[in-house]
């Protein structure tokens, strides 16, 4: 199941059911689908600044 992955710079969060339309990225585009030198669309920051949100649920 696709996780949501947060910001740490800015807060904003990755939800694969929304994708990243305005990048090219259609809904449900994983997170770990995600090219390397995918941004965040709001900050800039790059993917290893995300982190899941759901971490630690499945441990
Ligand atoms: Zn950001």
């Amino acid at each position: 199941m696709p996780k949501k992955y947060e910001c740490q710079v800015c807060g904003y969060i990755y939800d694969p059911k929304l994708g990243d339309p305005e990048n090219g990225y259609p809904v449900g585009t994983a997170f770990e689908d995600l090219p390397d030198g995918w941004e965040c669309p709001v900050c800039g920051a790059p993917k290893t600044e995300f982190k899941p949100l759901d971490q630690g649920l499945y441990e």
